[in-house]
């Protein structure tokens, strides 16, 4: 069988590249023996004066950062955007303003909850991640595989992930931590559901839909505003994979997801997604059955049509990972003129929350690195200064404002419009939204027969290893999404080899 792209990387490295080139130590001397350490005599031991294996060693050491929380595992590629429609009228943003534009970005697919080594096939939604270097500046676009997610309220997202994540005790994925905390925040049972189907183990990367998930604020050239959601639909077709597959794909290629979309592009295949929007205005937002701006709630695409916006390929693979991938560094905070943030709870959350995680992660110069940085690999001027691996300190400028030293000005343009908020300050619990009416339409209409069952043998089969009152509680919250959903799920339990106290269920659904 001939081998593939990713397979050859290493002969194409060859072909394209000449021999000869000198090994250089850190200081950039040339090394006589690469291969064995200064010694007294053959068999040791090592003079502390060996530079070469000191130098090498201790970079070696430091090889790892620190992995991503969340999204840790993921792939990467080059692409642009291109404008096929006109939304001028609703945001001023530059890369929007003509329909032909191109914009160049990276995207950055990923799974949430596994770490860097895990397979690629795990049911798990995946991350969306796009980076667009605009000519203003960067728009990051972070999102998943859903349109929604599991918690609305950024203080539930540490405790949600650790359940999503290893016991601390055993240090092994734990059903009960898992359907314990679901259970008890029943507004995560819509994307419980969405996880659960089919669409919970997509084939690789490329056969997936993404959704900036919140709701954005729009902003136009007159400064009026309008809601916003975004979404990207796979121009190669939705493609998941079943679940028995799907595990024996993970023992024998853990990286699948990886490998197909360097392949892909290597080959010319070049992944596309056609861009959305969907628009509500203040006046629909104030009538709208549901609050626009949970996360946890979709905008019904009958009521608030998807809007073509263009399409964004991806066409080339990273040089390197590390510095492509790894580095790379999104967050829903760089925001363009004309896309703004919006009330959600979980969007201002993850306002702060992505540049702190970089600031830790990458240090606090990572928007300087080259796949960061604005206008790709051109250096912004501003007052900010020092800092650790600082690479533009920009010389001898004036380092406060203002200044009478030609040092950079504010663009008043750009001002965003003003916004009224007032209310009273509490720690607000939200009894009493509806957790389960959109569960119900994607369980009653978004749903086939075969995709039923599928959803009901799948979460039966990861329940089963919960405890059994955490179950019931499960079959109690399903039966609120339908009662029929309810009644196959303690069907589905009762057939299966789970410690479930069956009589103790029906009675509650
Ligand atoms: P629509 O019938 O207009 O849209 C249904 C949506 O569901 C389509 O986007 C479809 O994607 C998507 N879909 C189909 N199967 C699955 C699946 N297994 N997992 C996730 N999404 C799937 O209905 P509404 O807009 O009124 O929404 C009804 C329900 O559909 C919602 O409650 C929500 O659960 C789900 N949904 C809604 C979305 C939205 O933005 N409104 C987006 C995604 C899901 P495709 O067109 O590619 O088949």
């Amino acid at each position: 069988m001939p081998r593939d792209p990713a397979a050859e990387q290493l002969n194409e490295y060859k072909k394209r590249t000449k021999p000869g080139a000198l090994v250089l130590t850190g200081n950039g001397v040339p090394i006589a023996n690469k291969q064995s350490s200064l010694t007294v005599g053959p068999r040791g031991p090592i003079l502390l004066q060996d530079f070469v294996l000191i130098d090498e060693t201790s970079h070696f050491d430091r090889e790892r950062i620190p992995e991503r929380v969340v999204h840790a595992k993921g792939a990467g590629a080059f692409g642009y955007f291109e404008v096929t429609h006109d939304i001028t009228k609703y945001t001023r943003a530059k890369l929007f303003s003509k329909i032909g534009k191109k914009t160049p970005l990276v995207a950055r697919f990923s799974q949430v909850s596994g770490e860097s080594g895990s397979a690629d096939t795990s049911r798990d939604p995946r991350g969306f991640a796009i980076k667009f270097y605009t000519e203003e500046g960067v728009w990051d676009m972070v999102g998943n595989n859903t349109p929604i997610f599991f918690v609305k309220d950024p203080l539930m997202f540490p405790s949600f992930i650790h359940t999503q994540k290893r016991n601390p005790a055993t240090h092994l994925k734990d059903a009960d931590m898992f359907w314990d905390f679901l259970t008890l925040r029943p507004e995560s049972t819509h994307q419980v559901l969405i996880l659960f189907s089919d669409r919970g183990i997509p084939d690789g990367y490329r056969f997936m839909h993404g959704y900036g998930s919140h709701t954005f604020k729009l902003v136009n050239e007159q400064k009026e505003t309008i809601w916003c959601k975004f979404h990207f639909k796979t121009d190669q077709g939705i493609k998941n994979i079943e679940p028995d597959k799907a595990k024996q794909i993970g023992a024998n290629d853990p990286d699948y997801s990886i490998r197909d979309l360097y392949n892909a592009i290597a080959t010319g295949k070049y992944p596309s997604w056609t861009f959305y929007i969907q628009i509500m205005t203040q006046k629909q937002a104030e009538s709208f059955r549901w609050n626009p701006f949970d996360v946890t709630k979709v905008w019904p695409q009958k009521e608030y049509p998807l809007m073509p916006v263009g399409k964004l390929t991806l066409n080339k693979n990273p040089d390197n990972y590390f510095s492509d991938v790894e580095s790379v560094a999104f967050d829903p905070a760089n925001l363009v003129p004309g896309i703004e943030p919006s009330p959600d709870k979980l969007l201002q959350g993850r306002l702060f929350s992505y540049g702190d995680t970089h600031r830790h992660r990458l240090g606090p110069n990572y928007q300087q690195l080259p796949v960061n940085c604005p206008y790709k690999e051109q250096f912004v001027i501003n007052y900010q200064r020092d800092g650790l691996m600082n690479l533009n300190n920009q010389d001898g400028a004036p380092n406060y404002f203002p200044n009478s030293f030609n040092g950079p000005q504010e663009c008043p343009a750009v001002r965003s419009p003003s916004f009224h908020a007032s209310g009273e300050a509490d720690r607000y619990d939200p009894i009493n939204e509806d957790d389960y009416g959109q569960a119900t339409l994607f369980w009653r209409k978004v749903l086939d027969e075969g995709a039923k069952s599928r959803l009901v043998r799948n979460i039966a089969d990861h329940l089963k290893n919960a405890s059994a009152f955490i179950q019931e509680r499960a079959l109690r919250n399903f039966g609120k999404v339908d009662v029929e959903l309810g009644k196959r799920l303690t069907e589905a339990l009762r057939k299966s080899d789970a410690k479930i106290h069956a009589s103790g269920i029906s009675a509650n659904l």
